[in-house]
């Protein structure tokens, strides 16, 4: 069977049902699909050939870009010898050297162990289990609560939207299996009670920046205060860098800005240079032993856990960090993002622009009730720019190969784009 752009439009309208996607204007008659067929670096093509810069990193996940050519091959070479295999109960050689790669990424040999998952959520899942498990098998079952903190997103199925403290996302799932308190901010977790802080399993954050709630900085200088309470209090430290690994902050991870080390990382997105589904959680020697009788193992696990595919992916993509010093390239890039940004923040329709290396949130003055952040963004893309807002936050998060003329035509077609929506 072959379809027809028109054909292959319709059967989306009458088949599919996309992800934080409203379905009733969706599949109104008028309107077409934006369908997305090829990339090459920053570039993104659609179904009648147009080309777009991917403003947003095809949702936060690509980092050196689209069809790079040391991730193509090390896929195709992997697939010459298998796609995937069970985990469970067996290994493979590109699970493991991942796993030697991403330890030897932390400093002081304290994260340890890898444990594959599939996607952001299912990272952040496997930490939350593993901690509440540790508690339960050393003495302290009292330790069952999960602190998290308001207008957080640690991602979707049932557990980690529990964690969320965005009321739109989370609002179906906040009342599940375990227990989670909320904290507005370090000052919150200060006034707890002894009593309180005794039952607290651990906490989890999104280092440096929040990104769902609209990219939201936390002061500077919150993360290493919080890694200091948590020690104080034997709480263990969960750091969701699901969004804000592998180079987004300007750093290879958040944590390394304040020289924080935590007891667990949730890392996706970017872990497989945004090709494949593959997540990872990282964790210390300390949790590994408390799992070691027979009794205390972790039965937990995905299908697709340490697809090998996804492994070769991330290899590749740690390679081309190395061999195009991708690090290293990061800080003139942002500068001149921020110079650019900076331009934005002076139109009188901005009323914030809020950055973190290579991530940028620009909020719109809205003085309307009806929100503005996808008009604009729907406005963008006539002008070649893709992206997708958070409420009246436009986010710019360009893939880390971005050249510096492609910042400014994505910096172009959002001042374009507010002009033309807020005359
Ligand atoms: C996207 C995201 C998640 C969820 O990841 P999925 O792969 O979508 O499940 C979790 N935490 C943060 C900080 C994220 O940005």
């Amino acid at each position: 069977m072959t379809f027809s752009p028109s054909d292959l439009s319709t059967a989306d309208k009458k088949h599919l049902w996309h992800p934080f996607t409203p379905m009733q204007p969706w599949c109104t008659e008028d309107h077409e699909p934006l369908s997305l067929v090829s990339g090459k670096g920053c570039t993104l093509r659609d179904q009648h050939g147009r080309e777009y810069l991917d403003g947003n990193s095809s949702i936060w996940t690509n980092i050196h870009g689209h069809s790079h050519p040391t991730i193509h091959s090390a896929i195709q070479e992997q697939l010459g010898r298998v796609a995937h295999t069970s985990f469970l109960g067996f290994t493979h050689p590109p699970a493991i050297q991942l796993a030697s790669e991403l330890v030897g990424l932390f400093p002081g040999e304290k994260l340890t162990r890898v444990f594959y998952s599939d996607d952001g959520s299912t990272a952040v899942e496997v930490a939350v289990r593993m901690a509440l498990q540790f508690w339960q098998q050393t003495g302290h079952p009292e330790r069952h609560v999960i602190a998290a903190f308001d207008r957080a997103y640690h991602g979707d199925t049932l557990g980690a939207a529990s964690l969320g403290g965005i009321p739109l996302f989370h609002h179906a799932a906040t009342q599940i299996g375990h227990t989670v308190i909320r904290a507005a901010d370090i000052e919150a977790l200060l006034t707890l009670s002894k009593a309180e802080i005794s039952r607290i399993a651990a906490v989890i954050i999104e280092p440096l920046i929040q990104g769902a709630a609209g990219m939201r900085l936390w002061p500077s200088g919150m993360l290493s205060a919080l890694q200091d309470w948590c020690r104080q209090h034997d709480v263990f430290l969960i750091l969701d860098e699901v969004m804000t690994g592998f180079g987004r902050t300007g750093k290879m991870f958040a944590c390394e800005h304040e020289g924080v080390t935590p007891d667990f990382i949730a890392l996706a997105k970017g872990l497989t240079g945004g090709y494949l589904p593959l997540a990872a959680t990282l964790t210390t020697e300390r949790v590994f032993n408390a799992f070691l009788g027979m009794a205390n193992t972790f039965y937990y696990g995905h299908s697709y856990c340490g697809n090998q595919l996804g492994c070769a992916a991330a290899l590749a993509s740690l390679r081309v960090f190395r061999e195009e010093k991708v690090i290293e390239g990061l800080s003139a890039k942002i500068q001149r993002f921020t110079a650019l940004l900076s331009a934005l923040q002076a139109m009188p329709q901005v009323c914030e622009v809020r950055q973190c290396g290579m991530i940028a949130g620009i909020e719109i003055t809205n003085p309307g009730t009806e929100l503005l952040g996808s008009k604009i963004c729907l406005a963008a893309r006539k002008h070649g720019l893709l992206t997708r807002p958070i409420l009246d936050t436009l986010v710019l998060m360009p893939p880390l190969c971005v050249t510096d003329a492609e910042l400014e035509q994505m910096t172009t077609a959002i001042r374009l784009a507010i002009e033309e929506v807020c005359p």
